[in-house]
């Protein structure tokens, strides 16, 4: 059976990491969230996670070449996976093209790039109402929620093109109950 390989994407708040609990458990995939990655770096004071923490502070992405390394070294430390969640990754061009040339080596490509779509003043609700209790200083803090959705728009809104050029962009309502926005995915995994 070929592999369930999914992108969940959206700008921040818009549920991923949430959703990606839904259908880690549905679908038996593993989840690959290069945020937790991260934030996993910086509570165990490595070298990298020091490094990242002043860009995740001040709401800038990180350098591919980071966010790449930890994805390979996961991914090669799951061959038998079902397939993938790939939760705030890609999200550059960039990153973009090297995933797939990682899957492509292994003839296992993105089956469906999923976009939650939720607007942006709901966005910033929902960020400082998880900032209250996530403890997640970027949640915390109105600018710094507005500098990571600028870089959501300048860098990463782009790869909708980049996916919908392959026919694997499908737009998913990110406003709804857990369940209905659940539901939507599911439908759209088909
Ligand atoms: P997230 O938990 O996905 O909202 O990510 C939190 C922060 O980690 C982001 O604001 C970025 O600073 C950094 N980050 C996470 N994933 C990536 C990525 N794929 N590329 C660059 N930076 C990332």
């Amino acid at each position: 059976m070929s592999k369930l390989n999914i992108v969940l994407f959206g700008p921040p708040g818009a549920g991923k990491g949430t959703q990606s609990n839904f259908l880690i458990e549905r679908y038996g995939l593993v989840h690959l969230s290069t945020g937790d990655l991260l934030r996993a770096e910086i509570k165990a004071e490595s070298q990298l996670g020091l490094q990242a923490k002043e860009l995740m502070d001040a709401g800038q992405l990180v350098p591919d070449a980071v966010v790449i390394g930890m994805i390979r070294n996961k991914m090669e430390a799951h061959l038998d996976a079902k397939g993938f969640i790939f939760d705030g990754f890609p999200r550059t061009k960039a990153q973009a093209e090297t995933l797939d040339e990682m899957l492509d080596a292994k003839s296992e490509p993105i089956t469906a790039m999923l976009a939650l779509e939720v607007p942006e003043e709901e966005l910033i609700k929902r960020l400082l109402g998880r900032g209250a209790t996530s403890g997640r200083s970027d949640d915390q803090d109105e600018s710094i929620i507005r500098n990571r959705i600028r870089e959501y728009t300048t860098k990463t809104a782009p790869l909708k093109d980049y996916y919908s050029a392959q026919g694997k962009f499908k737009a998913i309502n990110g406003v709804g109950s857990l369940e209905e926005i659940t539901g939507r995915l599911v439908e759209a995994i088909g």
